[in-house]
């Protein structure tokens, strides 16, 4: 098969090191890639936002399935013209991506299916809004609808910073004033991630994984697109997977066929768990950066029939095969990220690196420069382990960290303590 990868992050390069070792693979192409998927894959200079391109270069190239990464082209329909033009793609179309696309629509469809989730209102003006928010108290949570990377939720602590939070979204600080906002209680518990392969009437589970979204040790600082991650997460049991499939994840799956929206694709899940059971925070259309990492290093099974399998309606008795052990992920940043960083600083020292037992390094924003690999963007290298226990992937990880040379990097140095601490305790 000719498979085309679309997108350049760390999760678009362990997709890519999965699919390339893949026997049903013959040629395989990313857009636009970086400096450590074209060790995989062939690098294609498209713009993928730029549908008709896409698909030119696919029919030209005879491409039998696209793998999209990122939620932007899947919310923008690419599934959709891809199909529509003869070529097979993975991942959900328009009217499914709205799972990510709109919190509205998400909480809509969860009270409507009996989905748990946080008890929540939409709304359309400040002053509404700005009653609810008394009338149900603090802390609360305040979300603009629509795509905003990760900066649209505030958790209010107080019913002022819930209601600041309402004028700062359509007041328009996020970039463009918020045309829905929605409010929601606070839900208490341990937050997990939980991953699906859904074929537009089922579900299979992938697996689950926790990550740290803040910039500093302690998970403290400014929210980021993600530091690190682990999976499994030692609060998503058997039991527990069992539950978030039959209560939340099978449920959205027939409730979005019955509206003709059949989702295909990976169902991300963001979840809370709480004393009385799963509740849903959010979803994503697609595989989580940096949680597709360590997922794809703990699965033994082939991915490509599993794709073709969800794109294809095929999953009804479909079984893919994990690894037991735990991977860790730890991401090597530029300095000043989140926040302005520069690019074109030199890393050295990645193949001595990836040679750490158990370690595998996945690029997330590199460039190179005649043999040298330079930073090329905000999170620039994943460093991926496998370990027995977490302990042992988080020391593998960073011993592979260690043996980097890149001044102008940094890090956190504490991905998966809870996980770590938990250990300790049970043992
Ligand atoms: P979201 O973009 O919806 O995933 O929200 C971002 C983060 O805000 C989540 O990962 C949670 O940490 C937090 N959050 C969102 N909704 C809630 C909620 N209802 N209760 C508690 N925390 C929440």
């Amino acid at each position: 098969m000719n498979i085309l990868i679309l997108g350049s992050g760390g999760r678009e390069h362990a997709l890519a090191w999965k699919i390339a070792a893949s026997p049903l693979t013959d040629k395989l192409y990313c857009a636009p890639g970086n400096a450590g998927i074209a060790r995989e894959a062939e690098c294609v200079a498209l713009d993928i936002n730029d549908h008709a391109a896409v698909i030119a270069f696919a029919r030209e190239k005879r491409i039998d399935l696209v793998v999209v990464g990122p939620e932007a082209p899947l919310c923008a329909g690419i599934v959709d013209d891809l199909e529509a033009a003869g070529v097979k793609a993975f991942g959900p179309g328009k009217w499914a991506a709205r799972l990510e696309g709109s919190k509205g629509f998400t909480k809509d469809l969860c009270k409507a299916n009996n989905i748990p989730t946080a008890a929540y209102e939409r709304f359309k003006q400040a002053e509404p809004a700005k009653a609810y928010v008394r009338e149900r108290g603090a802390p609360i949570v305040v979300k603009a609808d629509g795509l905003a990377a990760g900066k649209g939720v505030v958790v209010a602590e107080s019913v002022d910073e819930a209601e600041a939070a309402i004028d700062m979204m359509f007041g328009g600080e996020l970039g463009q004033p918020a045309w829905e906002i929605v409010i929601e209680d606070c839900l208490i518990g341990e937050e997990a991630s939980f991953f699906a392969l859904c074929d537009g009437e089922t579900a299979i589970p992938l697996a689950s994984a926790q990550d740290h979204k803040r910039v500093g040790d302690g998970d403290k600082g400014p929210n980021t697109g993600g530091m690190g991650a682990y999976s499994p997460a030692p609060v998503m049991t058997a039991e527990m997977n069992k539950r978030v499939m039959d209560e939340i994840v099978l449920p959205t799956v027939r409730a979005l066929k019955a509206i003709g929206a059949p989702y295909k694709g990976v169902l991300f899940a963001g979840l809370m768990i709480t004393d009385s059971g799963p509740q849903l925070i959010e979803y994503n259309v697609r595989f989580g950066d940096p949680e597709c990492q360590v997922l794809m290093l703990r699965l033994m099974s082939d991915l490509v029939p599993a794709l073709i399998a969800a794109r294809d309606g095929q999953l009804r008795s479909f079984d893919l095969r994990w690894h037991a052990q735990t991977a860790l992920t730890v991401v090597m940043a530029t300095r000043g990220y989140p926040g302005p960083y520069g690019k074109g600083s030199v890393i050295e020292g990645l193949d001595d690196a990836a040679t750490v037992e158990g370690v595998e390094v996945f690029h997330a924003g590199t460039t190179t420069d005649g043999g040298r690999i330079l930073a090329n963007g905000g999170r620039v290298l994943n460093i991926c382990a496998l370990g027995e226990s977490v302990a042992e992937a988080q020391t593998r990880a960073y011993e592979a960290v260690d043996r980097i040379r890149w001044p102008e990097g940094f890090c956190r140095r504490d991905i998966g303590w809870r996980a770590v601490a938990r250990e300790t305790k049970s043992s």
